[in-house]
């Protein structure tokens, strides 16, 4: 970290979150217990963080004039939303610090940098190939084999802009299907269980790591992450070794979730960074003393890092669409805290809330 970028901010002071979803409402909600203001900037009106934060702009992320009056009004920037444009925190962090940094942003957007960096770092993922033309998907077929997954190089998330391939022909209409965009594809892994570390570090360098979670996914959507993982502790030492490898290999400021595949031998790949707080690490809200949103906001405030040990076993469930009707019966279920967004209309694949159940 150059030390001409460090920056504390105390209790009563700001903090600029840019995007407005259920991870900027947790963040502002946690600010909020230390002390320290939140200000949300959304392109969209009603997001579920704005109703929760002391102050709210929203804009688009090139109206440069409503960026600079946000700029002045907090003492550091974060963002809660990976898809933010780079120039937009580029413009940014002219005006104010902003972590995570442009190039911890911009790595992660792009899923051929992303896996790059990662192998660069001696880290292994699932085998790939970066797809720009029809001649690009045959050869990479025929490098990795038919069996595939075929993404998008930038803006997927929640499986979206992915489709599992098992031949040329299903790669071409897949391929079709994201109208050529520049793609990438790779193998299809065939793992035992999914895990992710959310990894936390500080303006000065230190890293805390939270215990590795176990996560459920159906459709591409996160549904169920389970505290601890059913892994050895030495596929957890790895895990943990691997996440901190990454942030420290960014120079990462904050928190960020590293998913990972447990192979059948215990050895690991890494699936994708998050460059962000992270949908698996919700269940640190109830399971720890400092929840991964409060270590977000002590790291990019240049506050000290707090314990990240876990006191209790705990299972996170995503309610989804039409899952949240049963918020009645959640309320009345012992053990169980409940988490609304308060989103409006419950689309398919909605998150709109999630509960945790300590074990
Ligand atoms: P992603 O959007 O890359 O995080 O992928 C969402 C989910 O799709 C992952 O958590 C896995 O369950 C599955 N998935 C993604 N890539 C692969 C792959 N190469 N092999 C097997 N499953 C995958």
């Amino acid at each position: 970290m150059n030390p001409d970028h460090m920056k504390t901010v105390k209790p009563g002071g700001t903090i600029g979150i840019l995007g407005g979803g259920q991870l900027g409402r947790m963040l502002a909600l946690a600010a909020a217990r230390l002390g320290i203001d939140a200000h949300i900037y959304c392109p969209e009106q009603d997001c579920p963080a704005s109703h929760v934060s002391a102050g709210f702009s929203c804009s688009a992320y090139d109206d440069e004039r409503r960026l600079t009056a946000f700029a002045s009004a907090v003492d550091v920037i974060t963002t809660e939303f990976e898809n933010i444009p780079a120039n937009t925190a580029r413009f940014l962090t002219n005006r104010k610090p902003v972590f995570p940094s442009v190039k911890a942003l911009e790595i992660a957007q792009d899923r051929v940098d992303e896996k790059a960096f990662i192998n660069g770092q001696g880290i292994a993922t699932a085998p790939w190939r970066r797809v720009d033309t029809l001649d690009d998907l045959k050869e990479a077929l025929a490098d990795i084999g038919p069996d595939g997954v075929l993404k998008t190089r930038r803006l997927g998330y929640d499986g979206k802009g992915q489709t599992r391939v098992k031949s040329i022909e299903t790669a071409a209409a897949a391929f079709a299907g994201l109208d050529n965009a520049p793609a990438v594809l790779e193998g299809f892994i065939d793992f035992e269980r999914e895990i992710s570390v959310i990894v936390a570090r500080g303006q000065d360098g230190e890293i805390r790591c939270y215990d590795p979670g176990e996560n459920r996914h159906a459709e591409g959507i996160l549904r169920e992450t389970t505290v601890p993982a059913n892994i050895s502790p030495a596929t957890r030492d790895n895990a943990l070794r691997i996440a901190g490898q990454l942030a420290k290999a960014l120079d990462y400021v904050g928190v960020m979730g590293v998913e990972m595949f447990v192979m059948r031998d215990g050895s690991l790949k890494v699936n994708e960074i998050a460059p962000r707080v992270h949908n698996t690490g919700h269940w640190t809200i109830e399971g720890c003393a400092i929840s991964q949103f409060e270590q977000h906001i002590r790291a990019v405030c240049g506050l000290p890092l707090g314990s990240p040990a876990r006191h209790s076993d705990a299972v996170m469930t995503n309610l989804i669409g039409d899952d949240v009707d049963a918020w009645q019966t959640l309320l009345a279920t012992p053990g169980t805290a409940l988490h609304l967004y308060r989103k409006g209309e419950a689309r398919p694949g909605r998150k709109m809330g999630h509960t945790t159940r300590l074990l």
